[in-house]
């Protein structure tokens, strides 16, 4: 009586142990989940709540800080620096939140992260994206396809369009131009395509830089081959960054080269993706 008393105890006794031991587990588990979700904290240059070319519709942009590139045309010099102070720290939950406070607006439109260069930040624009889905807002990302890695590439599971900025299409020009030879952006694409996502590429047309009409040809061949991608965007080089240059104290490396006249430009969107 007393040996079955003591195994009765025993089993009651380990059984609790077991139970109180998972359900301790669990929730230190679900609380670091959490909490690691909630201190993904991103550096935000700055926002514009109206956004109207980036993507489409109207929509809510966001500057993400830091750029790996220096393409010679940039004109937000001032978000190349990770480190940089920033006017925003927030989480992904704090820039949905300021969001809301526009989606009547942005219905039609959604949110484009943009930058510098916001997968320098994929953790954040992961997240981010990841809340903006749940709540039914178009996500875009604005993007050179200059880092390329798994936590990149996990931004794309909840990208709905891909703006994407090829700079040249061969790596000895596309280094001239911006300091990287590009390749990563032609994988993008190609994980783009094998994924299914729609995409609009963009290119900048410098004069005397990248506006040679026999390299344009080939880009928009290139790119036309790509299912993804629905649109062509050929944005004109101006010089309405370069003051940044002078208050950052940087020489502006295509100090002299005039912005892209209209009549050149309209010839050169003539080139367009039809599907
Ligand atoms: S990728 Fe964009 S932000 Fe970065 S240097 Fe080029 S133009 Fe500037």
């Amino acid at each position: 009586m007393t040996l079955t008393v003591i195994v009765i105890v025993t089993v009651i006794v380990t059984v609790i142990v077991i139970v109180t031991v998972t359900v301790i587990v669990t929730v230190t588990v679900i609380v670091i989940v959490k909490v690691g979700v909630t201190m993904i904290i991103g550096k935000i240059h700055s926002l514009e709540s109206f956004g109207t070319v980036d993507g489409p519709g109207i929509r809510f942009v966001t500057f993400m800080q830091g750029c790996p590139l220096r393409c010679q045309y940039c004109h937000n010099p001032d978000t190349w620096d990770v480190n940089a102070e920033v006017k925003y720290r927030w989480t992904p939950q704090q820039l949905l939140d300021e969001v809301l406070r526009y989606k009547s607006f942005i219905k039609s439109g959604g949110v484009t992260l943009t930058g510098g260069e916001p997968l320098l930040q994929a953790d954040f624009c992961r997240e981010f994206f990841r809340l903006c889905r749940e709540v039914g807002i178009h996500t875009a990302i604005d993007t050179s396809g200059a880092v390329m890695n798994e936590r990149t590439l996990a931004v794309l599971d909840y990208t709905d369009l891909v703006l994407l900025d090829i700079k040249a299409l061969h790596p000895e020009h596309c280094k001239k131009v911006c300091g990287a030879d590009g390749k990563n952006a032609l994988r993008l694409l190609d994980e783009l395509e094998r994924r299914g996502i729609e995409t609009w590429v963009r290119h900048v047309v410098v004069p005397g830089l990248t506006d040679d009409d026999q390299q344009l040809d080939e880009l928009y061949e290139y790119v036309s081959r790509y299912q993804v991608v629905t649109k062509i965007e050929w944005l004109p080089y101006h010089t309405m960054g370069v003051f940044k240059y002078k208050e950052l104290g940087l020489d502006y490396p295509l100090d002299g080269v005039e912005p892209l006249s209209a009549e050149r430009i309209s010839i050169i969107r003539k080139k367009i993706i039809k599907k």
